[in-house]
């Protein structure tokens, strides 16, 4: 006899619950769950990392996750354009936006995060856009057809992307930062210098130091213009917010969830809530109180709990690699590990040459010998060596190291070592 399949429930069909439904199907070789699959965007889970190349040629099928295997499979159910509005922990029922009720043995919320919009006045006018889903993006190049100058408010590596992908629609786009430099969390002063001029060779005009005030609109009611902080204007027919997000939580409070200190459904390191029925991934979830914006922890996370599910052996969450490179053709800029030198006792190895416009940065333990972390900005073919060295004794001097992805290879550049 066979029995009836459990039913869990996801609530979020993006990077991270798609993961986890994919994971848990892969590995319930006897059909213990069946998954439902509550989506708010109008399609199933697309590869959100690559998005900006949608705006490059790529088509939304391009980039979806879901394939034809995965989305005729008898034991999954993907309800697209269908947000759950509700959850009813003691029913154990979670309701949609049209109505529908349905019962869960599992919940999972893989709700994702929402782009923050800072208040300013005029920050919802008509021409005002955010970067996070198809949607936005079908929004701006229709907007960028009318060729008037776009203003990106953020200028870490998502709001270069959304700067650069402007560019390529051929607007002319400045970036404002608050922050006194670029990618204020991954770089420091000196790959933040590099990565300025890369920047402003692309025709990008970057006002650091500053925030965007108000956004005006013209006679016809659309954005016109933005003020900055410093009094000066900027004429503008678009406006993209790229200022970081917030998880979407607000399933949370009418259902008695826990939240962290700020945002995103309060879990343990093993992605569970109060409720042992209920658990969340990725970027909605706040582990032990920290959200993580980026995807690989998402997928670890969706992994963990889809092992949980399956009743297979599982290691809790630890502290994710939070390495980052950014995406922009001929702009190569990244950073990993404790980039910063924040490890008591770190020491700072620099490699700079201002003649190739290249900063490397190592940052290594108190002995001088294990790799903590680093940045890279001009080049950072070295990267990828790097990231995979980090905790690890260095296997070659560190100017070797930073010549490229051959330990041992001879150095690209040595001029203008800034210090050691
Ligand atoms: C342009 C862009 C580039 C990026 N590049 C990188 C990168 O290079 N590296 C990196 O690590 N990360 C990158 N990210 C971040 C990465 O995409 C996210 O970390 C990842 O998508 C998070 O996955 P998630 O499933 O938690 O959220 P999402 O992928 O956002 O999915 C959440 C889904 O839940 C839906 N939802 C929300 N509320 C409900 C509800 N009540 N009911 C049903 N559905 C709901 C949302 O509509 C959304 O579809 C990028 C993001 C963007 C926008």
């Amino acid at each position: 006899m066979t029995r009836t399949p459990r039913t869990l429930v996801v609530a979020g069909h993006g990077m991270a619950g798609h993961r986890l439904v994919a994971h848990l199907r892969a590995h319930d070789r006897h059909g213990t769950w069946r998954a439902v699959v509550l989506a708010e965007e109008p399609r199933p889970a697309y590869d959100r990392v690559a998005l900006s190349s949608y705006l490059e040629g790529r088509s939304a099928a391009d980039l979806t996750l879901a394939d034809h295997a995965f989305l005729t499979d008898p034991l999954v159910d993907v309800r697209t354009a269908t947000p759950v509005t509700g959850i009813d922990r003691r029913a154990r029922t979670v309701t949609t936006a049209d109505g529908t009720t349905i019962a869960y043995d599992a919940l999972v919320l893989a709700t994702g995060s929402r782009p923050y919009v800072p208040p300013v006045p005029g920050h919802d006018l008509p021409g005002c856009f955010v970067y996070r889903t198809f949607a936005d993006l079908d929004a701006i190049r229709a907007a960028a057809r009318e060729k008037r100058p776009g203003v990106v408010v953020g200028g870490g590596l998502l709001g270069l992307e959304a700067a650069n992908a402007l560019r390529l629609l051929g607007v002319r786009t400045h970036v404002v930062e608050l922050a006194p430099r670029l990618m204020p969390v991954q770089l420091d002063d000196g790959a933040a210098r590099v990565l300025a001029r890369l920047v402003g060779g692309l025709g990008l005009r970057v006002h650091c130091g500053t925030a965007v005030r108000a956004v005006h609109a013209g006679s016809d009611g659309r954005v016109a213009g933005v003020t900055l902080a410093d009094g000066s204007a900027v004429d503008a027919g678009l406006v993209v917010f790229s200022a970081g997000v917030r998880p979407r939580d607000e399933l949370a409070r009418p259902a008695g969830l826990a939240t962290g200190e700020r945002g995103g459904f309060l879990v343990d390191d093993r992605c569970r809530t109060g409720d042992p029925h209920i658990w969340a991934v990725g970027e909605c979830a706040a582990v032990r109180g920290r959200t993580y914006g980026m995807v690989a922890p998402g997928h670890r996370m969706a992994e963990l709990v889809a092992d949980q599910l399956l009743g297979r052996p599982t290691a809790p969450f630890t502290d994710p690699d939070t390495s980052a490179r950014l995406k922009l053709l001929g702009v190569d800029v990244a950073s990993f590990g404790d980039a910063h030198a924040e490890t008591e006792g770190a020491m700072e190895y620099v490699l700079r040459d201002d003649t190739a416009g290249t900063y490397a940065k190592l940052v290594l333990g108190p002995d001088g010998r294990v790799l903590l972390g680093g940045v890279l900005a001009g080049d950072a073919s070295a990267y990828g060596t790097l990231r995979a060295l980090v905790g690890r004794e260095l296997t070659a001097p560190p100017d070797r190291l930073l010549a490229g992805p051959v330990p041992g290879g001879p150095p690209s550049r040595s001029r203008g070592r800034a210090a050691a």
